[in-house]
């Protein structure tokens, strides 16, 4: 048995014998730590064959990384720790912080309606007004609009869909303060980026979900190529212009309160998504 040096390997392009099984190993250094075997028997061995173990060695280590490479994608990634938290914040803070906003908002409501001409409250629709909470954890708080919502409560879920299929499910206090404004005489408009083509889907789903007698229902226009901030600032404009004094203005996005027109605005908290 004999144990190679350094020196034996040292010069550039020479490369130890690999070990054999059952014999004993020791380690030597080329430019890097490499273990190689101090067989008599690899002595014998002539240059061209140590070169031809050499590549079967390296082709079998590039089989097994293709191989790998093919498993990988089949194995399911662990949630991310982004949505383990998030799922958390909604099963334990969220209603409460919800609550919070929307009562504050209805106390200001009320206040305010018989001290104003017209009362107005505007309400955002998703994640203000209706929660699509279902959709959001099939998807992994992923979105997209085309495709089948089939599987649920697994995803995929296509946005589109799901709002045909009305299954959002009403924010509790939002639907609090929409029932305490119309009794206070405050006529509530909602301002939603939903497209127009989904009015009657939306209608349903609200209805569904407890919303009755609004005063009106601004959608989105399936042509306008304008941002969120932009489309709803110019809807409460418009609302304004009919003669209505918006007092409070209540979204879960900044996009739903920017631009003014509104005597305040009530923010609810949504970490799930964003939108300009
Ligand atoms: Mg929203």
């Amino acid at each position: 048995m004999v144990a190679h040096s350094a020196l034996d390997f040292g010069q550039k392009g020479a490369v130890p014998p690999l070990p054999l099984a059952g014999e004993g190993t020791a380690y030597c250094l080329i430019g890097r730590l490499r273990q190689c075997s101090g067989d008599d028997e690899d002595k014998t061995q002539s240059p061209a064959a140590r070169r031809a173990r050499i590549r079967a060695r390296r082709e079998r280590l590039r089989a097994r990384a293709a191989c790998a490479r093919r498993i990988a994608p089949r194995i399911a990634p662990k949630p991310r720790r982004s949505q383990t938290e998030l799922i958390a914040y909604h099963d334990r803070a969220y209603a409460t912080d919800i609550a919070a906003v929307a009562s504050e908002a209805e106390r200001y409501v009320v206040a305010r309606a018989p001290l104003v001409k017209n009362p107005a409250l505007v309400l955002d629709i998703d994640e203000t007004a209706l929660s699509n909470w279902d959709q959001l954890v099939a998807n992994d708080f992923g979105y997209f609009t085309a495709g089948a919502c089939d599987f649920l409560p697994k995803g995929p879920c296509g946005a589109l869909k799901w709002d045909e299929l009305g299954h959002a499910t009403a924010i509790a206090p939002t639907l609090h303060l929409f029932d305490a404004a119309r009794a206070a005489g405050v006529k509530v408009f909602f301002i939603t980026g939903r497209r127009e083509a989904e009015r009657a889907w939306t209608e349903r789903n609200l209805s569904k979900a407890g919303y009755g007698g609004w005063e009106a229902l601004v959608m989105k226009p399936d042509a306008l190529d304008a941002t969120a901030a932009a489309y709803k600032a110019a809807a409460r404009a418009d609302i304004e212009s009919n003669g209505f004094t918006i007092v409070a203005n209540v979204g879960d996005q900044q996009s739903d309160l920017d631009g003014g027109h509104a005597e305040r605005s009530f923010k609810l908290p949504n970490p799930f998504y964003f939108i300009r």
